[in-house]
C-alpha cells in the first residue's frame, strides 16, 4: 500500500473503533489501482459530521453542510465525508441539499464515473459495485448508471469526463460519449470558475490531444472560453507537437491562433487571475513580433527570460517542430548580458534628476530605456561615472536642439 494510505490508516481505525464504517474513496483508490502517484487521501464514513467531530480532537468545519470535515491527524489534514446521497438537482448543477446515509454503496452510486466509484478498506480490499476495476483494465470512462441522467444532474461531469481522458489517456465508453454529444450544451449552466478549474487540469494532462479531439467531436468546446471556441484553433493544435507544452503555453498558443480582437476581455470574463492575464498578453505581443523577426539583445532583455523561453518554444511548435530544449541557450544569452533587469543599473532615476536638475516626468523612464539599450549593446559600461557623463552629454545635446529652435 502507498505511504499516504498507511499514514491515514489510524484515522480509519479510530472511526471503526467508534463503531462506524470508514473507507478510502475516490481519486486516491483509482490512482492506486492505476499505479499513478497519489495526491490526497479522501475518506468516506457512515459517521455523521457531528459524530466525526466527536471521534477526533482536532477538526475543521470545511464543508459541514455537505458532510465534509477536515480532521487533523499527526499534523496532516484528511477530508472525511459522510456517506451521502444527493437529492434534488437544480439547473443541472450539483445540489445544495444532501442527505446523509449509512450505506457505502449508495454513496458510491452518486459518484460520477465507475473508475471514481470504488472504495478501499484499511486492509487494501477493494469495494467495487460498479465494475470500476474492469473499466480501468479496459481504459474506459463510463458513468455510474445512465449517462444522460448523470450529466443532466450535474453538467460539470461533462468537463470531468474529458479531463480524465486528458489525464489518463482513456477512451469514453460509447454510451457516455453519445450522451456527451447530446448534452454538451448543458455546460452553459455551470459556473465558469468550475469549468476553468477542469480546463486547467485538462490542459495539463499528458493526453491533452486526445481530450481536445473529443471536445471538438462532441462540440463541448463551444462552451469553453472564446479562445478555444473556434474549430480551427483546436484542429490546428491537435496537429502540432504540443506534448512538451504546459497549460500556460497552450493558452498562449490558442490565443495566438484565434486572433481575437479583445483577448483581455475574454480572460476577464473567465475570471483568470489578473497577473496571469498580463503575462499571457505580454507573451502574445512578443510572440507576434517574434514570428517575423529575430531576437536582439534588447528585445530579449525586454521580454525577460521566462517569456522568451515560452515564446521560443511556441515559435518551434507553430512551425510543427518539436521544441528543443532552449532554456540553456537563453540562459547563456542572459548570463552574457551586463544587466538583466533595470534594478541592475549602476544608477537610478533619482540620480538622473539630480544631475540634470530638471523636473521629473516620463522623460526619465524614456532616458533609462535608452540607457539600458546602450549598455546592452555594449556602447556604454554599466559604471556610475561613465553613465553620469553619458547623461550630461544627452543633456547638452537636448539643450543644443532646443536653442536651435
Ligand atoms: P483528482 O485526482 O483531480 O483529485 P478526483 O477523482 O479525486 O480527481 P475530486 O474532484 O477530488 O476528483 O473528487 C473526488 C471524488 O468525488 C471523485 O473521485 C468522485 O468520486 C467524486 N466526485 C467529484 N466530483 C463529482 C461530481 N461532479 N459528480 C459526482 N461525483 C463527483
Ligand atoms: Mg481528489
Amino acid at each position: 500500500m502507498d505511504r499516504l494510505f498507511i499514514e491515514a490508516k489510524p484515522v480509519i481505525q479510530q472511526l471503526k473503533n467508534a463503531g462506524y464504517e470508514a473507507y478510502y474513496v475516490g481519486g486516491a483508490v483509482r490512482d492506486y489501482l492505476l499505479k499513478r502517484e497519489i495526491h490526497d487521501i479522501d475518506i468516506a464514513t457512515s459517521a455523521t459530521p457531528l459524530e466525526i467531530k466527536s471521534v477526533f480532537p482536532t477538526t475543521v468545519d470545511v464543508g459541514i453542510e455537505h458532510g465534509t470535515i477536515l480532521v487533523i491527524y499527526e499534523k496532516k489534514g484528511y477530508e472525511i465525508t459522510t456517506f451521502r446521497a444527493e437529492t434534488k438537482y437544480i439547473d443541472f448543477r450539483r445540489p445544495e441539499d444532501v442527505m446523509f446515509i449509512r450505506s457505502l454503496k449508495e454513496d458510491l452510486q452518486r459518484r460520477d464515473f465507475t473508475i471514481n466509484a470504488m472504495a478501499m478498506d484499511e486492509e487494501g480490499n477493494i469495494i467495487d459495485p460498479f465494475n470500476g476495476q474492469e473499466d480501468i483494465k479496459k481504459k474506459c470512462i463510463k458513468t455510474v448508471g445512465s449517462p444522460t441522467e448523470r450529466f443532466g444532474e450535474d453538467a460539470l461531469r461533462l468537463m470531468r469526463a474529458v479531463r480524465f481522458v486528458s489525464q489518463l489517456g482513456f477512451k469514453l465508453d460509447m454510451g457516455t460519449e453519445e450522451a456527451l454529444i447530446e448534452q454538451a450544451p448543458l455546460l452553459q449552466y455551470i459556473a465558469i470558475e468550475r469549468i476553468l478549474m477542469e480546463m486547467e487540469k485538462l490542459l495539463t494532462g499528458k493526453y491533452v490531444k486526445q481530450a481536445l479531439k473529443i471536445a471538438r467531436k462532441t462540440q463541448l468546446h463551444e462552451y469553453w472560453p472564446a479562445i478555444f471556441k473556434q474549430d480551427h484553433v483546436i484542429d490546428q493544435i491537435v496537429e502540432m507537437p504540443i506534448e512538451e507544452l504546459d497549460n500556460r503555453h497552450l493558452w498562449l498558443l490558442a490565443l495566438y491562433l484565434c486572433k481575437t480582437e479583445e483577448p483581455q476581455k475574454q480572460f476577464k470574463k473567465w475570471k483568470m487571475p489578473m497577473k496571469e492575464i498580463k503575462k499571457l498578453l505580454r507573451a502574445l505581443t512578443f510572440l507576434n513580433w517574434r514570428m517575423n523577426s529575430k531576437w536582439t539583445n534588447v528585445q530579449l532583455y525586454r521580454a525577460g527570460k521566462e517569456i522568451a523561453v515560452m515564446v521560443e518554444k511556441l515559435v518551434q511548435v507553430l512551425q510543427y517542430e518539436k521544441p528543443q530544449s532552449i532554456e540553456a541557450i537563453i540562459d547563456k544569452k542572459f548570463a552574457e548580458f551586463p544587466i538583466t533587469d533595470r534594478s541592475h543599473l549602476a544608477i537610478t532615476g533619482t540620480d538622473i534628476l539630480e544631475w540634470t536638475e530638471q523636473t521629473p516626468g516620463p522623460w526619465v523612464s524614456q532616458l533609462l530605456n535608452q540607457l539600458e539599450e546602450e549598455i546592452l549593446n555594449k556602447n556604454l559600461p554599466n559604471e556610475r561615472e561613465m553613465i553620469r557623463r553619458w547623461v550630461k552629454g544627452w543633456e547638452n545635446q537636448s539643450r543644443d536642439k532646443c536653442s536651435k529652435h
